[in-house]
C-alpha cells in the first residue's frame, strides 16, 4: 500500500490558536452527531415507507422496527449516507437510505435484502414501486421468501464467504 493515504503529523501546537480555529471549524461544518443521523435515518426510513408502500410495508412493518446506522466517513468524505435497516423475518431485511446527487438532490432507495437458497449469500433488489414489491412477493412466496441460487449468475455474492485463516496471499 502506498502511504498517500497517512495523515500527515500536525504542525503546529495543540494550543495554538490554529489548533483552535480547527476545532471551530469542525463544530461548525458537523451536520450533527452520529445519534441524530441514526435517527433522521430511522425516520426517513418509516416516511417512505408510509408514503410509498402504504398498502404493503406500511401494513406490516411497524415504524419502530427501523434500525438507524450514522454515515460512514472516509478521509473527510461521505462514503454512505446514513441508512437504516428492518427486518422482516425469515432472513429478509429491508434498507433503506438516500442516494444524493448534486443535479437531482436526495432520492430515497429502498432495498429488499433476500437470502439466498445456497445459505451462503443474500440477494439485493432495489424496489420502485410498491407494484414491483408485491409481485417480487408472489415470486418468493413458494420458497417462502428465498432467492433461488443461479449458478450461471451468482448474484448473492453480497455476503462473501470469510477466507480461511492465513490462507491470505
Ligand atoms: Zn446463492
Amino acid at each position: 500500500m502506498a502511504d498517500t493515504l497517512h495523515t500527515p503529523a500536525r504542525p503546529y501546537d495543540p494550543h495554538s490558536p490554529l489548533a483552535h480555529l480547527m476545532e471551530l471549524a469542525a463544530e461548525a461544518v458537523d451536520e450533527g452527531s452520529e445519534e441524530e443521523e441514526r435517527d433522521t435515518a430511522e425516520t426517513s426510513a418509516a416516511h417512505w415507507v408510509y408514503r410509498a408502500y402504504t398498502y404493503s410495508l406500511a401494513q406490516a412493518v411497524d415504524p419502530d422496527t427501523w434500525q438507524g446506522y450514522p454515515t460512514v466517513r472516509e478521509h473527510g468524505t461521505r462514503r454512505f449516507e446514513a441508512s437504516a435497516v428492518a427486518s422482516l423475518g425469515g432472513g429478509l431485511w429491508l434498507h433503506h437510505t438516500l442516494h444524493i446527487t448534486e443535479a437531482d438532490g436526495a432520492s430515497d432507495v429502498l432495498t429488499l435484502i433476500v437470502p439466498c437458497t445456497c445459505g451462503r449469500g443474500y440477494t439485493d433488489i432495489v424496489l420502485d414501486t410498491e407494484e414491483v414489491l408485491l409481485e417480487l412477493l408472489a415470486e418468493l412466496r413458494p420458497t417462502h421468501g428465498l432467492s433461488l441460487h443461479d449458478d450461471r449468475t451468482p448474484d448473492c455474492h453480497s455476503v462473501q464467504p470469510v477466507p480461511a485463516l492465513g490462507g491470505r496471499p
